[in-house]
């Protein structure tokens, strides 16, 4: 009789199997025949850690229930819900219908708008991830416009929650638009037709604005912006002036980047598209011949960028006349239109200008009830002239009705003096996030500064306005106070697009022919030293220091001492320069 053999070890674990196999048999048809038992299987996967497996439950379920005659709505929350777990398995295309399906449903429709922004929001990034920059880019341009002014200035009291979150969205999104558009070489979109392929060049235009203005998302900005530029030179050509708007957003952000090639290529583009549009001897050509000057100099090539400034200085001379720049040197600038102010040079908590006028009473548009102090600038009337003309609110005007001819776009005046006292509430009720500037360097106290608003909200890099104010501002006695990377306010790197000071023509023109590039402050702060140089016509050769920024200009006569200023960066040049003082 044989011995009792003890069952081996394998057969105990196939007879485990056996029994393993049969459950999960069981529990398949189970799955297969119940959508809420499918359905529950796929959050218990959810829930475990399991996307990937789960999908495909998911998708069983959103099946079965639709064949046991749910309606759209009834399996909206579960498809939103499972396109999470398909964006895990990379089927990108497939979670974008399915959020789009949710957020169509009735379901979808009425969410609480915050949990809708999230879900629009997760729609976007599926159509990101799944290299869809247009439909993308609709739904973000979309954030943008509903987010209005908050996206400008997203830390600010003054908007709404919602508008916050969507510019936050925006925000976030940077990196997910970098990945789809960070190619050696920036492709032109393509579609079924020109006008739908413009509308989305128009649309990632607007996002490169956004990004643009923000520390850190060059790269983001520089793509969109790339993108959309192929794309208007593929089809509208170079010499466009929506294709020439685009070199003035993408050139400085290749040369933060340090792609000064591409930077020279685009501006030399831009400059003979202007001198085809505008004539070879137009002045208005100096924006591009500053800029692409500006990159010959970083690239060291002082020759050519010698050459440039000499040919601006005949456009000048030509246009402007020899004696364009009397010597003109200002006994008392405390209160002088060409004053600088910020953090270095603050004003007196006492001043005030004593020429404020209704800028409405000037044909300015305002954006709010004319008669309120905040709708008022000084005057600032031309010495010698009548003052019904030549004056700040009379050349304001002039130059929002000729960007208005040329941008068709809706310019209005939307912040004009702010007493102290006002810019103090303010800055208090904003609180410690450093959103409003401090009072006594804020350049709305002087009554020269303008905000100004595009079709409603603040204006924008991406607004042919703002073009049309870069090119011409100059001429009417105006210039961009905070450009790219200034640090004149406290705490923050305030690009402010719409943020635009009268310094008189005679200023404004120095400052464009002779001035260094978007460094209005420290020009200002050595004006007498660039307007010596000015009247002497004895210009530095590209390439020398520039005695008038390194070196110490003459004092400010009667000058204040610049108590509340806390210089950021003791080694900065110019802020040296402004200290002294
Ligand atoms: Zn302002």
């Amino acid at each position: 009789m044989p011995a009792i053999r003890l069952r081996s070890p394998v057969m105990f674990s196939s007879a485990f199997l056996l029994l393993a196999i049969s459950y999960l048999a069981y529990f398949d048809v189970a799955v297969r025949t119940d959508a809420d038992a499918a359905a529950d299987r796929f959050q218990t996967l959810v829930d475990l850690g399991a996307p990937r497996r789960a999908a495909k439950h998911g998708e069983r379920a959103i099946a079965l229930a639709l064949k046991a005659g749910a309606t759209e709505n009834d399996v909206a929350p579960l498809k939103a819900t499972v396109a999470d777990a398909q964006i895990t398995r990379r089927k990108y295309q497939r979670a974008a219908d399915l959020l789009m399906d949710a957020l169509t449903a009735e379901w979808g429709q009425s969410l609480p708008t915050a949990k809708r922004i999230d879900y629009e929001d997760r729609l976007a990034r599926a159509y990101l991830l799944n290299g869809d920059l247009e439909k993308a880019a609709a739904i973000y341009t979309t954030f943008l416009d509903l987010a209005g002014d908050a996206a400008a200035v997203p830390n600010s009291f003054a908007f709404g929650a919602t508008a916050k979150l969507r510019a936050r969205k925006l925000t976030d999104a940077a990196d997910a638009f970098l990945r789809v558009v960070n190619h050696a070489e920036p492709r032109p979109l393509t579609g079924a037709t020109p006008e739908h392929v413009l509308a989305s060049a128009a649309q990632l235009a607007d996002l490169g604005g956004f990004y643009g203005m923000r520390e850190d998302e060059e790269y983001a900005a520089a793509g969109l912006l790339a993108t959309a530029y192929e794309t208007r030179k593929r089809i509208r050509g170079a010499d466009h002036q929506d294709t020439v708007q685009l070199t003035l957003m993408l050139g400085p952000l290749y040369t933060k980047m340090g792609r000064l090639r591409d930077a020279e290529a685009l501006y030399l583009e831009a400059f003979h598209a202007q001198e085809r549009a505008k004539g070879a001897n137009s002045p208005d050509l100096s924006l591009y011949i500053k800029l692409l000057a500006g990159v010959y100099e970083k690239q060291e090539r002082f020759t050519e960028a010698q050459a440039l400034y000499e040919h601006m200085r005949r456009l000048f001379r030509d246009a402007f006349g020899a004696q364009r720049y009397a010597v003109n040197r200002d006994k008392d600038r405390r209160e002088y239109i060409n004053r600088p102010v910020s953090q270095y040079f603050p004003l007196d908590a006492a001043y005030a200008p004593d020429d404020l006028v209704s800028a409405s009473e000037f044909f300015v548009p305002t954006a709010k009830v004319p008669n309120i102090d905040e709708m008022k600038l000084r005057l600032a009337a031309d010495q010698g002239s009548d003052g019904r003309e030549e004056n700040l609110p009379a050349r304001l005007a002039q130059l929002i009705s000729l960007c208005r001819s040329e941008s068709d776009e809706a310019i209005s005046l939307r912040s004009g003096y702010r007493s102290f006292q006002t810019q103090s509430f303010l800055h208090k009720r904003n609180g410690v996030r450093g959103t409003v500037t401090p009072p006594g360097v804020s350049e709305h106290q002087t009554g020269l500064a303008a905000d100004i608003n595009v079709n409603g909200r603040f204006m924008r890099q991406s607004d042919r306005a703002f073009q049309c104010f870069e090119e011409n501002a100059f001429r009417f006695g105006f210039i961009l106070s905070y450009p790219p990377g200034n640090d004149y306010l406290p705490g923050k790197d305030t690009f402010e697009p719409w943020h635009w000071r009268y310094v008189g023509i005679q200023t404004a023109q120095l400052y464009r022919e002779a001035g260094p590039y978007n460094q209005p402050q420290e020009f200002l702060a050595a004006l007498p030293c660039f307007q010596e140089r000015a009247a002497s016509g004895v210009f530095p050769t590209a390439g020398e220091p520039d005695i008038c920024l390194d070196g110490k200009p003459a004092q400010l006569a009667n000058a204040e001492p610049a108590k509340q200023a806390q210089p950021k960066r003791e080694s900065a040049g110019a802020a040296r320069i402004l200290n002294d003082w």
